[in-house]
């Protein structure tokens, strides 16, 4: 038998997510059209495990060719856009191979287009650094490199070219519009498709989503919020795409005093049951998860007591007299703990924990929306 560990992914709450995504941005006939995120392996869930719940995505955005080709080989057949471009003249004929759409962020990258000198126009989106300052041509070299990309069209090395730029704060309405301002005075009169908006973004600021013709949401997909300091999951009708789940292989009875794990960093207070639950760090479980994290048992919430292990934590069951070895615990994304609750607890994001779910855990696919509060379903 395998561990009990398991990672249930749910298409039906990446289709409903991505229908929140739309109905955010209303339905004006042209647009917006979105390319839904799946970059680092689909933010942890598996690009096979969600093509099927993001078939009506109007694109995929990523980074890594090797994504794209599994994209391909699942039955892709619509754009592809890669948000790092190419990183070597090499991988040029991979994007004439597989019609990838390249990023060009940078000079050097027009010089690989040369050098690789392809057979079939590569289409791009070039992009704007709006004052993030990690990729993209400064606002007063864009004018230039979009005339070196329109001499690239007419030898046919490059295809339709777009505009792009990415907010550092999306999650703030002002700064977005500081930054669509910007977007705008850079690529005036320039034709082109626009693509702006991370999930951030296109919930936040909706009008502004609204009026690109390519959005690029991709945690929001998943079902986690976006916002440090905003509304929830929850709030946001986002769904968890994710739901991490285990049982309790193992039950200590704890007389006051007594510790639990490593460093004994907690102890009893008072006779109490803890139950060992088969999820550890080198399951993806933040290990600076503290006590106290919360966590549900038997679909009621409990918390975790002491310190994360490789391959096990501890959780409380004194409260629950119903729940022993064998009991279904749930990690994140169900029953009332949701990834961004554990994320918060440790000091970090929903991204990072889903990203982070290790190899070793067998994802597995469940065609049915993820039940309500309580409700048990079979791993
Ligand atoms: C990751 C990424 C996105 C999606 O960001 P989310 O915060 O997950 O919605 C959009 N655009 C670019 C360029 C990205 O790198």
């Amino acid at each position: 038998m395998p561990r009990p560990i398991v990672a249930q992914v749910f298409p039906r709450s990446l289709a409903h997510n991505l229908q929140r995504v739309r109905q955010q941005v209303g339905s004006r006939p042209q647009g917006p059209r979105v390319w839904a995120v799946i970059k680092a392996n689909a933010y942890g869930h598996g690009i096979e495990a969600v093509l099927p719940g993001l078939h009506s995505a109007d694109g995929l955005a990523m980074l890594d060719l090797d994504e794209a080709v599994r994209c391909r080989e699942a039955g892709w057949g619509g754009p592809i856009l890669m948000l790092e471009g190419f990183f070597e003249p090499a991988d040029v004929s991979y994007f004439e191979r597989y019609h990838l759409t390249a990023v060009l962020h940078h000079e050097d990258q027009f010089r690989m287009l040369r050098e690789a000198s392809g057979r079939h126009p590569i289409d791009a989106f070039l992009k704007l650094n709006s004052g993030m300052n990690r990729l993209g041509f400064a606002p007063g070299r864009y004018r230039v490199a979009f005339e070196r990309a329109q001499q690239y069209q007419a030898c046919s090395l490059l295809g339709n070219v777009g505009h792009m730029t990415h907010f550092a704060n999306g999650d703030d309405a002002e700064h977005v519009a500081h930054v669509m301002a910007l977007f705008e005075r850079a690529t005036e009169g320039m034709p082109g498709p626009r693509s702006t908006c991370n999930s951030a973004g296109t919930l936040g600021s909706p009008a502004t989503a609204a009026q690109t013709d390519w959005l690029r949401p991709g945690i929001c997909l998943y079902g986690a919020t976006p916002f440090d300091h905003g509304p929830s999951a929850d709030e946001l009708d986002l769904r968890p795409a994710m739901r991490l789940r285990s049982r309790v292989i193992g039950e200590q009875v704890l007389q006051p005093g007594a510790a639990v794990g490593y460093g004994g960093t907690f102890v009893a207070d008072r006779p109490m049951r803890a139950g060992i639950v088969a999820c550890g760090y080198a399951d993806g479980y933040p290990r600076h998860a503290p006590n106290g994290t919360p966590v549900a048992v038997q679909g009621r919430r409990s918390r975790l007591l002491g310190r994360v292990s490789m391959d096990m934590l501890a959780v409380d069951l004194t409260d629950h007299p119903e729940a022993g070895v064998g009991s279904p615990v749930t990690l994140w994304g169900g029953d009332g703990v949701s990834v961004d609750d554990v994320a918060q607890a440790a000091g970090t994001i929903g991204y990072e924990l889903l990203t982070h779910l290790a190899r070793r855990v067998p994802v597995k696919v469940v065609d049915t929306l993820p039940p309500v509060a309580g409700a048990e379903v079979e791993a």
